[in-house]
């Protein structure tokens, strides 16, 4: 008799509890009742998994709305196999869709949705949790797979296995390891890139300057704990809000090379006319760049086209809800915007005689580099400065009058789209991501209102863009500097690497992917597995995708856009979900077909 089918999911966080859920939903129709071991791998709890374990401080946040979290397939979701409905995290906590959850929160709700789909598998398949590291895969392209788990000498045996294991640690690369060293023979603290919630933050003293370096969303994360997390609060609302510190407190003195934190997240949704997408960046110009020869160059090649596709979401919501701020006809600034060629003197001079006003124009490159060129006298004009300019977000993206700037959200959200088709052949790479991350998913309003207040009670002080971090051997410390202040130097015995783990494949700190890049498994250099677009099989060093390994999520090319989904936008995530789910359980059902010998352990 052959042996039961196995299937080891290893990664029991949100990607793989929603592929749990789509293996149900699909199991009965192409699997029937047949006998079936599903193997569940993860030191963290299934369900919230590392990134949203309900064991941590609920005043780390989501930077999502409630009522814009759903792990529930609807009929706007491409699928092949039977939608299951449920509700948002909203409806399910009972919580004001408006608010922004605590993580601990949004764990909970994954926690329900993981055993829900645990739940809904027949009794024929029998799920095994088991709450540990899988270290190693191997086995044959046309045998079964061995999964090797840390604390176990007998590996489990599997006849597939899916990859959800999401946002990894890394090893540290010669920066970190020559900062790191610089710090233990000063005794000084350096914190390299982690993430946020796992990071030893009580090395930071109270009262210390402490440099950090990002000003992304893992600086929010050290801003909260660092502040409320050591007994400070708020007192007041809006512009009047004060931060009462609990004088355990260090100092943060945050810089990147934008020297600003990400946008604000937009405080309205976009009512009325949306802007027809996609336009100058779907799937003519995408099958054009694949079916070309030779390397795809994002910047030649992409970059242009999602430039010319972004200014189309902003002009076209701009002239449908404002046609008193332009100055031409929709019609003829159409027909000009269309003709002239993307990013060129053409295009620029076509939105200046239509746009009189420049904040009423799109321009990603002033947007990537806010500061440029900008000098302040002191150190003190520029906190000024900074504060004018968070302030000054803040009121625009909560205004719905600025509405383009929520027209190029959705723009950005289908160029997403559009680039995984392009997954196989490009990774547009961190410059991308980061620059997305920025413009849409930035952090909640209220932190950035906590953050002006910080600033103004001196507990964080800007060190401003295009900063650099030096070493001072004399001295033995840290500091920092910035072009916008000439000569202004902070120094401090303790750096933060505000940002999380570069996941390039010689970094990489996970043994499982370290193995699988040593036998020639394919990583793009930005460190994604590359996977078949269609089944999220992965791919091996030829070429040919593996028949019976398969990943999903935020480490593959076929990475989307917005790690959860808003209800009734289509779901990409879901659909590939129950692509996969359906390859497996179609490869399960005929695997003794394909193999008529018996396989052996
Ligand atoms: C700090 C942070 C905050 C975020 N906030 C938001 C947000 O507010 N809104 C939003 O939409 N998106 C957010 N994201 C994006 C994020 O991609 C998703 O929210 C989501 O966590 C991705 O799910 P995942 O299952 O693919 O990956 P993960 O959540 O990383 O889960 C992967 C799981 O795999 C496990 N694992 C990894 N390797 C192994 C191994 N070798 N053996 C066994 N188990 C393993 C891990 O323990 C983990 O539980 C955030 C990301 C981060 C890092």
């Amino acid at each position: 008799m052959s042996p039961r089918r196995s299937l080891v999911i290893v990664g029991a966080g949100p990607r793989g509890t929603g592929f749990l859920e789509r293996l149900a939903a699909n199991l009965p129709e192409l699997y029937g009742d047949e006998p079936l071991d599903v193997h569940l791998v993860d030191p963290h709890p299934a369900g919230p998994g590392r990134i949203w374990r309900t064991a941590q401080s609920p005043l780390l946040w989501m930077n999502s709305r409630a009522e814009d979290v759903t792990m529930f397939t609807d009929e706007t979701v491409a699928l092949e196999g039977p939608v299951r409905p449920g509700p948002t995290l909203a409806e399910w906590a009972g919580l004001d869709g408006r608010t922004f959850p605590t993580r601990p929160q949004q764990g909970a709700y994954l926690r329900w949705v993981y055993e829900r789909a645990r739940d809904a598998l027949p009794p024929s398949v029998t799920v095994h949790e088991h709450r540990t590291t899988a270290l190693r895969i191997s086995g044959p392209r046309d045998g079964r797979q061995r999964v090797r788990l840390e604390g176990t000498a007998v590996p489990l045996l599997a006849d597939l296995v899916v990859l959800t294991v999401g946002h990894l640690d890394a090893e540290p690369d010669g920066e970190q390891r020559r900062l790191a060293d610089f710090a233990a023979r000063h005794r000084l603290v350096h914190l390299p890139p982690d993430f946020t919630a796992d990071a030893d933050l009580a090395a930071l003293p109270a009262g210390e300057p402490v440099l950090v370096r990002g000003f992304g969303l893992a600086f929010v994360d050290l801003m909260v704990l660092l502040t409320e997390g050591r007994g400070g609060r708020y007192e007041g609302e809006g512009d009047e809000l004060a931060y009462i510190p609990s004088g355990e407190e260090p100092v943060l003195h945050v810089g990147s090379r934008r020297g600003v934190p990400y946008h604000s997240k937009l405080g309205y949704a976009l009512d009325g006319e949306r802007p027809p997408l996609p336009r100058y960046f779907g799937t003519e110009q995408t099958d054009a760049l694949l079916r070309r020869t030779g390397p795809i160059d994002f910047r030649r090649d992409v970059w242009p086209l999602i430039d010319k596709e972004l200014g189309w979401a902003h002009y076209h919501r701009l002239f449908s809800t404002h046609p008193e701020r332009t100055a031409l006809a929709w019609s003829d600034f159409e027909r000009a915007y269309d003709e002239a060629p993307p990013r060129g003197a053409e295009i620029a001079a076509v939105v200046a005689a239509a746009v009189p006003d420049p904040a009423d124009r799109l321009d990603l490159d002033a947007l990537d580099h806010p500061l440029d060129g900008l000098r302040y006298d002191s150190v003190e004009a520029l906190q000024q400065g900074l504060r004018d300019y968070v302030a000054e977000d803040l009121t625009r993206r909560h205004d719905p009058a600025h509405s383009p700037d929520a027209a190029v959200f959705a723009g950005l959200l289908s160029v997403y789209g559009q680039l995984l088709r392009l997954g196989k052949r490009l990774d547009p790479g961190a410059w991308w991501h980061g620059f997305f991350s920025y413009l849409a998913s930035g952090p909640p309003g209220p932190r950035l209102r906590q953050l002006l207040a910080l600033s103004r009670a001196g507990v964080v002080r800007f060190l401003g863009p295009g900063v650099t971090v030096e070493t001072d051997e004399e001295r033995g410390l840290f500091r920092a500097g910035s072009p916008a202040v000439p000569g202004a130097w902070t120094e401090a015995r303790a750096l933060v690497e505000a940002r999380i783990p570069d996941p390039a494949p010689e970094h990489t700190g996970s043994p499982l992917l370290r193995a699988l890049y040593e036998e020639g498994t394919r990583a793009t250099p930005g460190g994604l597995l590359v996977v078949d677009p269609v089944d999220g099989r992965i791919l091996e060093h030829d070429g040919r995708p593996h028949p019976r390994r398969f990943a999903l999520g935020p480490h593959t090319t076929a990475r989307t856009g917005s790690a959860f989904t808003r209800p009734r936008t289509g779901g990409v995530a879901f659909g590939q979900n129950d692509v996969t789910a359906r390859a497996a359980l179609t490869f399960l059902r005929d695997r003794e077909c394909r193999l008529p010998v018996p396989l052996s352990a």
